[in-house]
């Protein structure tokens, strides 16, 4: 038995074991319930505040009435609803994609992709083990890392966004016959974009899959919440757009968002798609109202109103003389700390100050980098964005920083 515990007590001994903290109310909105005290919420991923948008609930209600909780099995059994046809061709136009195929989980269209991908068997070409690479940046998500794992492709990591390592790796590799590039569009922990024209060049050049992980790009970023692709003029333009719902559009879920062809192979070879349940009907219906939403005016003006907390936000920090990871494009505010145990103390005193925004750290993002990643939502005000920045200058006291 001992044995089994090893892990929690190594977490315990350095300092660095997490809180799951209790929030009382929805986790989603800009003032949540914390051990019975009112605090504000700089965590959340419901950057435009369509997790509690009325029209959501509304038709999330709707579709509960309709369906009941749970879709009854897989789409490939007795699961296949029809509301779910309508998620898949809003969640397509949303990406400029000529199709999508919608999943319970975004870590469920990683762990499912790399395979249905590469596979020697199952995959887009048939070929023998060994002949299949996969060139995946050293800062991707671990679903990512878990779906490479599963495909029996070899994986090759490049340096974060470093296109010349990129290519230098897939000219070692030219004479490989499946190749496949990996990377996200948004890399929220370090607050910026990748590369994504010159990638998708090198993508062209040495005949690789191109796909891009925009979890925290779709609805938070391009002119109609198209995400990254949409922001670099690339839409239609790449092979897989893989994405979250439960980011920017407030629900939960994910999708491969792809060609007419390829979605075809994925509703078969994504093994999620046979082996678990499929998405649920009052979950499609919430987020075929929030993807509407996100598309249209109103959803113009919450990533307006997104972006401008954001650079307040930069602003204000760099004015504090705090370190804020990336280039402040994208509208995440990752402020860097450091050594895993000074940041989880820090996140403890901001909680003190009225502040949630818990230490983001390894095995998130690299040992001795957390940081404090703060996500503002369109719904913060302008109180809540100086209540942020004065608990902020107080810790900055407190600690040295
Ligand atoms: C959140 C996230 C995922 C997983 O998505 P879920 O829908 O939460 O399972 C995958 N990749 C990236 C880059 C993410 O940020």
């Amino acid at each position: 038995m001992q044995r089994l515990f090893e892990f929690t007590d190594f977490l315990e001994k350095e300092g660095i074991a997490p809180t799951f903290h209790k929030i009382e109310t929805a986790g989603t909105e800009p003032e949540v319930i914390i051990n019975g005290k009112k605090v504000l919420m700089f965590s959340s991923n419901n950057y435009l505040g369509l997790a509690l948008h009325p029209k959501v609930i509304a038709k999330a209600k709707e579709a509960l009435e309709k369906h009941g909780l749970g879709p009854g099995g897989s789409r490939f059994l007795c699961g296949n609803i029809d509301i779910l046809d309508e998620l898949d061709k809003e969640t397509a136009e949303l990406v400029g994609t000529e199709d999508a195929v919608t999943l319970p989980t975004g870590y469920m269209a990683n762990v499912a992709v790399f395979k249905a991908i590469m596979d020697p068997i199952i995959g887009i070409f048939p070929y023998r083990k060994g002949e299949g690479v996969i060139f995946s940046d050293e800062f991707n998500h671990g679903s990512i890392v878990d779906g490479c794992r599963l495909s029996y492709a070899e994986k090759v990591i490049f340096r974060h966004n470093d296109l010349s390592d990129l290519e230098k790796k897939l000219k070692r590799s030219s004479l490989r016959r499946h190749k496949m590039i990996v990377t996200e569009g948004v890399f929220s922990p370090w607050g910026e974009f990748a590369p994504l024209p010159e990638i998708l060049e090198l993508a062209k050049k040495y005949n690789a899959v191109f796909m891009v992980d925009d979890a925290h790009g779709v609805g938070a970023v391009g002119k109609t919440g198209g995400g990254a692709v949409e922001h670099f003029g690339l839409r239609g333009q790449v092979d897989i757009v893989m994405g979250s719902f439960d980011k920017a559009l407030g629900g939960m879920g994910g999708f491969l968002a792809s060609g007419k062809k390829l979605a075809e192979h994925l509703r078969v070879a994504a093994r999620p798609n046979i082996l678990s349940s499929a998405v649920s009907g009052v979950l499609a219906g919430g987020l075929i109202e929030a993807i509407k939403i996100c598309r249209s005016e109103e959803g113009i003006k919450l990533r307006s109103q997104l972006s401008a907390n954001a650079d307040y936000l930069r602003k204000n920090f760099n004015a504090l003389g705090f370190k804020i990871v990336g280039n402040g494009e994208v509208p995440v505010t990752p402020v860097f700390i450091g050594e895993e145990s000074k940041s989880i103390r820090l996140a403890d005193r901001l909680l003190e100050y009225g502040i949630y925004s818990p230490s983001f750290r390894w095995p998130a993002v690299p040992k001795g980098e957390s940081r404090i990643r703060i996500t503002p939502m369109a719904t913060h005000k302008k109180e809540h964005l100086d209540a942020l920045l004065h608990a902020f200058g107080k810790v900055k006291e407190e600690f040295k920083l």
